[in-house]
């Protein structure tokens, strides 16, 4: 038999509106899902991954933006996936205070990712590129920029949130 799929658990968190539920529906399409994924039990929610000949289930949670962590999912989060919306300042404000909480007073050593969606409202631009990879890298995340309406750069940041947290695995 091959072996059981690794099962992660990612959290979404941003802003109302930024787009977090697209981008999870968006997964669920991905070029990079495979698999009956006959192992566990049906998650709607839940996406396997093969990836460098591994492959892992993912499981998406998406709390209705109340960008909070009950207590008992945190030990069970293996990524925390922030999003904004390029044309919302306000919605990376509170990215940026999410990242901040998660690295500085949660103090968590786990993947987290920051991701500015809606990327193909060039026009309305309010966060420059520049300003949101500062921040993500005074937290130590990843920065990816998508659109999840046109499913740009979707299965590259599926594929980088998998390496994230293979990555942040490895490190003791
Ligand atoms: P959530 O509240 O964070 O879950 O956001 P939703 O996924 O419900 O999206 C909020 C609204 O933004 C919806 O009308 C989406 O269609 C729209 N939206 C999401 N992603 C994008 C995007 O990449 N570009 C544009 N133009 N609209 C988007
Ligand atoms: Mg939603």
């Amino acid at each position: 038999a091959p072996p059981t799929p690794t099962y992660y658990r990612v959290i979404l968190m941003g802003a109302a509106g930024c787009g977090k539920s697209l981008m999870a529906k968006q997964f669920m399409t991905s070029d990079y899902v495979g698999g009956n994924d006959d192992n566990h039990e049906a998650h709607e929610n839940s996406v396997s991954v093969l990836l460098d000949g591994e492959e892992s289930t993912i499981e998406f949670i998406d709390p209705l933006d109340r960008n909070v962590i009950e207590e008992g999912l945190q030990h069970l989060l293996d990524a925390y996936v922030v999003v904004f919306a390029i044309n919302d300042h306000a919605s990376f404000e509170q990215a940026q205070q999410l990242v901040r909480y998660l690295r500085v007073d949660h103090g968590t050593d786990r993947a987290i990712v920051l991701v500015a969606n809606k990327i193909d409202l060039v026009r309305k631009r309010k966060v420059t590129a520049d300003e949101a990879r500062l921040v993500a890298e005074t937290y130590d995340c990843k920065y990816s920029e998508i659109s999840a309406a046109l499913n740009h750069h979707v299965d590259e940041l599926l594929v980088g949130i998998l390496t994230q947290i293979r990555l942040h695995m490895r490190i003791p």
